[in-house]
């Protein structure tokens, strides 16, 4: 990359450093550079947005280095006011969708590390639009700065939210996106968003959802990234996840399931595991059972997700009955621990499955 392209947010902070040595200057001054960064939440490189820099370093920054922060093209609220969604444009143009998510005690943000989504799930609004292009680590490391410095921003006029509410938790890795296809970004962003010294979303606060992605699934494991894994499940026979996920044909759920086995061997960790549940398609206790015989013996959670609607899909959200047999059959028959997930944004087409970067 050409010195003058190099973005900030494109760093960790050992690499800042060496940038700061080519450049001859004191690390020290590299170490404001981070605190200002990820602590200040700087939106440019300016004594405003930088103070305490001497005006040489400054100087120096400006030239040979860049700070983009995405530009938002809209901010809508749900009714509930738990959820905001960031229509967000990119440097050149594109638009992708970051989410605020504020549950009791905590708030999350839901990043995008792509625009678009190549693996075409069929009920999932992002599979529905198509891939674009893969975000750089900064583009993704930019929507954590950009929903903390929102946050802060909302904190200052309203003094009754409690500090917790003021501060971004917890980041899930599943805007519009396959993480894993574009693995090196991604992991990129990872180590510089959970930098102790910086924005500090470290193991526990950091979760990759992937459709899959065999390769990446045993990548993660060699390297033993720190991050929670989520699988993306739907199904627990190959022909059934092969309907609803084109990409289960290419990875077949054998596959799947050992690279699993692999990646909780050499981590010690538990997977979630996500199940979109769909009215009369997948809810059934018999597919519970299915389910529960899958991941028998495995460090797991199941994650239950209620069908969100998209356009392009017409299936239909189970209801809470099934919902609640489902998730009985595998706490009591197979002792695996369940939960539903909590519905956030469905009216601002904010929820699981729903991005798709438009305006309307
Ligand atoms: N590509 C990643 C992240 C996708 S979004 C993956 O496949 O895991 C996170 C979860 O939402 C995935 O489990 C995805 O399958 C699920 N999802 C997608 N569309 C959905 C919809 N319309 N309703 C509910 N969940 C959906």
């Amino acid at each position: 990359m050409e010195e003058s392209a190099v973005n900030l947010h494109d760093l960790t902070r050992g690499e800042l450093r060496l940038l700061f040595a080519r450049w001859g200057l004191a690390t020290v001054h590299a170490d404001t550079v981070w605190n200002r960064l990820y602590l200040g939440l700087a939106t440019a490189i300016s004594e405003q947005e930088m103070p305490g820099l001497p005006p040489r370093i400054l100087a120096r920054l400006a030239a040979g280095a860049r700070l983009t922060m995405p530009r938002v093209v809209l901010a809508t609220d749900s009714t509930d006011g738990f959820t905001r969604k960031y229509l967000l444009s990119l440097d050149d143009g594109r638009r992708i969708e970051t989410v605020l998510m504020r549950y009791s005690g905590r708030v999350t943000a839901c990043v995008s590390s792509q625009a678009g989504c190549a693996m075409g799930c069929v009920f999932c609004a992002t599979g529905q639009t198509g891939f674009t292009r893969h975000l750089t680590a900064g583009e993704i490391v930019a929507q954590a700065v950009h929903v903390a410095r929102a946050l802060r921003t909302q904190a200052a006029g309203d003094a009754e939210r409690s500090a917790s509410d003021r501060r971004l938790r917890n980041i899930v890795l599943m805007g519009m996106v396959e993480p894993l296809h574009n693995y090196d970004a991604v992991v990129r962003a990872v180590d510089i968003l959970r930098d102790p010294a910086g924005l500090a979303l470290g193991a526990e606060r950091i979760t990759l959802s992937t459709v899959g992605v065999v390769p990446g699934i045993l990548r993660l494991a060699q390297e033993r990234r720190p991050l929670h894994l989520a699988i993306s499940l739907h199904a627990a026979t190959q022909e059934g996840r092969a309907a609803l996920i084109p990409v289960a044909r290419r990875w077949t759920l054998d596959e799947l399931m050992s690279a699993c086995r692999t990646y909780s061997e050499s981590t010690g960790r538990r997977i979630f595991y996500e199940w979109t549940l769909i009215a009369g398609r997948n809810d059934s206790p018999e597919e519970a059972r299915q389910l529960g015989r899958l991941l028998h013996g495995l460090p797991a959670q199941v994650n239950l997700i209620p069908l969100n609607p998209t356009v392009g899909y017409e299936g239909e959200p189970s209801r809470t009955e099934p919902v609640r047999r489902f998730q009985d059959v595998l706490r009591k028959e197979f002792d695996l621990p369940c939960t539903v997930r909590q519905r956030r944004g469905i009216d601002i087409a904010a929820g699981c499955g729903q991005l798709a970067a438009t305006a309307t």
